[in-house]
């Protein structure tokens, strides 16, 4: 059985320090959640407290519509997965496995029987009677996954698990996670400070910063669709440009743009930078072309309009007509592609 959970207006602190601060958020059943900000921004402390560990100051955390607030975490049925595995280093595989188990009262046959369908799961039947010291690290964490399973939780907590493997590992490691809970279609919640981590596991992403949930949304929402300029600049680059919209046109220092759906007054916007075209300057928004990088499957044009910093992405391929320093260009803006920001 999997189970949605449900955060109500949680707050919690340490000492008199404030860590999180009135938190609601619904995940569904059998969805792959993630919560990511940076470092210090709460998220371990946040699963910390839908596994068990620690009680809201304020605020209700609610497992399959059950009020699990005020229980221990081996009342509340869910499994966490930790960034360092904490294996038993003196068991073999198996027996990882087993010990959630063992403690369970079941009998012996059928211990075994769950031992081996959660090694077969995570493909690790061949290596039953190793230690974990003679594993990968890739392989370690996936015993980690199996000891975890094994006790089929309602919801299944990740914290930071791919992080102590090296970079082509943790790309392979996430596409594997992924593809097991769909397979067990058990909801996971995953903590993450790496974006792409998040983009490419999760359905959907709470942002957090500073204790506080930032945006929820699909990776595509909150990139394409960003609430404020911390989700704006975390989730990706963008350039973001302060100003006034009147009667839907924005204006700032050297920028003038039609078709911005705001109210009039102070409006600040988003534009990624591979929503801008350069072109010759013919009228329009002008700027000056100060640097530019070739990144490969890009070029990265740095320039100026007015006093402001902008960023340009143009797509590279042979042939493709690129733009001098210290010369003056036309940027073309498709007003569909500007996000305004509802908050700052
Ligand atoms: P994240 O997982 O986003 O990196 P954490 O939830 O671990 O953030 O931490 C959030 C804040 O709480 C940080 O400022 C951190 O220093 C503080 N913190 C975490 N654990 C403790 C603790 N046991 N005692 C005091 N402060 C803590």
């Amino acid at each position: 059985m999997t189970s949605g959970v449900a955060i109500e207006h949680v707050s919690f602190g340490y000492g008199g320090t404030a860590v999180l601060d009135d938190v609601s958020l619904d995940v569904e059943q059998g969805e792959f959640f993630a919560f990511l900000g940076p470092s210090g921004s709460g998220k371990t402390t946040l699963l910390r407290l839908i596994a068990g560990f620690g009680a809201p100051a304020q605020g209700r955390i609610l497992i399959g519509g059950r009020d699990v607030t005020s229980l221990p975490p081996w009342s509340r049925n869910v499994g966490m997965v930790f960034q360092s595995y904490a294996l038993w280093p003196h068991m073999t595989v198996a027996k990882n496995v087993a010990f959630g188990l063992e403690r369970r009262k079941l009998s012996r046959k059928e211990i075994a029987r769950k031992v081996d369908a959660a090694l077969e799961l995570v493909e690790l039947t061949a290596f039953a009677n190793r230690r974990p010291a003679q594993l990968s690290g890739g392989q370690q964490q996936r015993v980690a996954l199996a000891r975890t399973i094994v006790i089929e939780p309602e919801v299944l907590l990740l914290d930071e698990p791919l992080s102590n493997l090296d970079a082509k590992l943790r790309v392979e490691m996430r596409t594997e996670l992924k593809a097991l809970q769909r397979k067990l279609g058990i909801t996971a919640i995953y903590v993450t400070h790496d974006q792409e981590e998040a983009n490419a596991v999760a359905d959907r992403i709470a942002v957090l910063d500073g204790g506080r949930i930032q945006q929820i949304g699909t990776p595509g929402e909150l990139y394409d669709r960003p609430a404020n300029r911390f989700v704006a600049t975390f989730l990706g680059t963008a350039n973001l440009i302060e100003g006034h919209v009147q009667g839907g046109r924005f204006a700032a220092d050297g920028f003038a743009l039609d078709g911005i759906a705001a109210p009039d007054g102070p409006a600040c916007i988003a534009i990624r930078p591979q929503d801008i075209e350069l072109g010759a300057f013919s009228g329009g928004v002008a700027a000056v072309l100060v640097e530019r990088e070739f990144l490969g499957s890009t070029m990265r044009y740095r320039l100026r309009v007015g006093s402001r910093a902008i960023v340009v992405d143009a797509p590279h391929h042979r042939g493709a007509k690129s733009y001098a320093v210290g010369g003056t260009v036309g940027l073309l803006i498709d007003p569909r592609q500007v996000s305004v920001l509802r908050e700052n």
